[in-house]
């Protein structure tokens, strides 16, 4: 398996560094608001890179933080006239929240800033002792980059160029514009910890590092994040462990694309943002992550309201092929004989999870694995439009549970709009009186009450044939002419 290493700037085999096991960490949000869809496609992107590792037998420990003490939430909770921890603690819930919404499963360990001030400390005194970092007059603590020969590696950037060609804060306590703080000074009216420099709190680099170390040990295998934490964010992260602890923090380096509106990245500051819960409001779950997984999570995605309308239909296609598929084996004979078109069905099976392993193998190419599993739904539809009545049930399951399978993998769940098509109970009373039904199932009752009213249009008997209809309809059920054959299903799926 290839993944592309942004440190190294190319695809590398992927070997972990515990055999069978994987260690991971991506950077959480700073939670002082609602995040918005950019944050989301670096989630998402993970999330299925992790839910790839799992699938392919790595037992996977994923590590992902909170940053809930930070200048933003500080303000907002200033400007707002209440804690800052009440800040923290509100969009660290509608944070995970919404996360479920999207599907992106748990982390294994959720660290929280302000619950790892020890360990950071530890780090931080390790720093100072080993001459990495200096305090400051003022009680800050800053690392100092030009004790690290190894500075600006990870991000490709020359501290003497930098000088000449980036603004950097100016801050008369730094010895160099770019140390950056390890531990800032407490000011009035801002969350607070003690320490063996004065009471102060941790600054925004620190956490990460500290937290891997104590809760992964390092190095780990595969650290990532958006694009734009390469710099300073990981190049910071990483001075820090390789002087700590005289190790790399991670094996692999992966960074996401940017989400864009117009051409320029979604954030906060310019105000061209969309917040994953509004999002989610108008537009399902799994439509969202289908359209962000069309494209390579490394490449840049152009954001618009319109393409997710596309992605509706196609989420719709995959379920209801899955679900064809499943009515059809329902319907099969029991003794049906395999043939020709059977064992082709089964062979795409076969080679669109084949294909699918290849995509992803090669740094996890969802846009090329979600064609694979487009290429399985075509030749199905293919294979029910064109069999009839001639169904088999080992091929229409092969091939159902495959798209489910593989679409599980990128954390878009069919069964779930399969269920959502379960029939009502409602049914077994319209059958009873219209049907002479006598049984308490709701799928045998739908098929006996198909069968009355076929037989009642057969014999023009319209007022059986017409309540019948009508009492499907007041349930809120239509009736389908499938290629394998008439069905109930609910009236506002495709
Ligand atoms: P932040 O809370 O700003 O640290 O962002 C959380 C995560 O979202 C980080 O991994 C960022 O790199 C990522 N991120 C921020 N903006 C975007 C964007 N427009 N597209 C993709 N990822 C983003
Ligand atoms: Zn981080």
């Amino acid at each position: 398996m290839l993944i592309y290493n942004s440190q190294t700037h190319r695809k590398e085999e992927f070997v972990p560094l515990e055999e069978g096991k994987v260690r991971m960490y991506v950077c959480g949000p700073t939670v002082y608001d609602q995040i918005h869809i950019g944050n989301a496609r670096t989630f998402v992107s993970f999330d299925v890179i992790r839910r790839y590792l799992s699938y392919k037998g790595y037992q996977v420990t994923f590590a992902q933080n909170l940053t809930d003490v930070d200048d933003k939430i500080i303000n907002r909770a200033n400007e707002e006239g209440r804690s800052a921890f009440e800040v923290a603690d509100e969009y660290s819930a509608a944070f995970i929240e919404q996360m479920h919404r999207f599907n992106v499963l748990d982390p294994d360990i959720r660290p929280r800033a302000t619950r790892e001030i020890d360990a950071m400390q530890e780090m931080i005194a390790s720093l100072i002792e080993q001459g990495n970092a200096y305090v400051a007059h003022n009680g800050d603590v800053y690392f100092s980059v030009r004790s690290d020969h190894d500075y600006g590696t990870l991000s490709g950037r020359d501290l003497d160029q930098l000088r000449a060609g980036e603004r950097v804060e100016v801050n008369d306590e730094k010895r160099d514009p770019f140390d950056f703080a390890l531990w800032k000074a407490a000011k009035p009216g801002e969350p607070s910890w003690p320490s063996p420099w004065g009471d102060g709190r941790p600054g925004w680099h620190t956490e990460c590092c500290a937290m891997i170390h104590r809760y992964l040990g390092t190095p780990i295998d595969i650290h990532g994040g958006g694009q734009d934490l390469v710099f300073p964010h990981h190049e910071n992260e990483t001075a820090q462990a390789s002087c700590a602890w005289h190790a790399p923090l991670a094996k692999f380096w992966m960074h996401t694309g940017m989400l864009r509106v117009d051409g320029e990245k979604m954030s906060k500051s310019l105000g061209n943002f969309h917040t994953l819960r509004e999002v989610l409001d108008r537009y399902p779950a799994d439509a969202v992550r289908l359209l962000m997984l069309q494209t390579h999570y490394r490449s840049s995605l152009d954001f618009r309201f319109d393409l997710l309308d596309g992605s509706v239909g196609n989420v719709a296609r995959l379920a209801s092929c899955v679900r064809n598929l499943r009515w059809a084996s329902k319907n099969a004979p029991q003794d049906g004989v395999f043939n020709e078109a059977d064992r082709a069905l089964s062979t795409a099976a076969k080679e669109a999870q084949a294909e699918f392993t290849r995509q992803m193998d090669d740094d996890f190419n969802t846009s090329g694995a979600l064609a694979a599993v487009f290429g399985l739904v075509n030749a199905a539809n293919k294979y029910l439009a064109s069999v009839g009545g001639d169904l088999a049930t080992a091929a229409c399951l092969r091939a159902a549970d495959t798209i489910q399978e593989l679409m599980e993998v990128l954390g878009i769940d069919l069964a779930a709009s399969a269920a959502a098509d379960e029939l009502p109970a409602e049914l077994v009373g319209l059958a009873r009186e219209h049907a002479g039904y006598g049984g308490a199932d709701a799928q045998e009752a739908a098929e006996a009450l198909l069968k009355a009213r076929a037989v009642a249009r057969a014999d023009k008997n319209w007022p059986v044939a017409d309540a019948i209809r009508d009492g499907i309809a007041a349930l809120g059920l239509v009736v389908e002419d499938t290629a394998a054959g008439v069905r109930l299903h609910p009236a506002e799926r495709g």
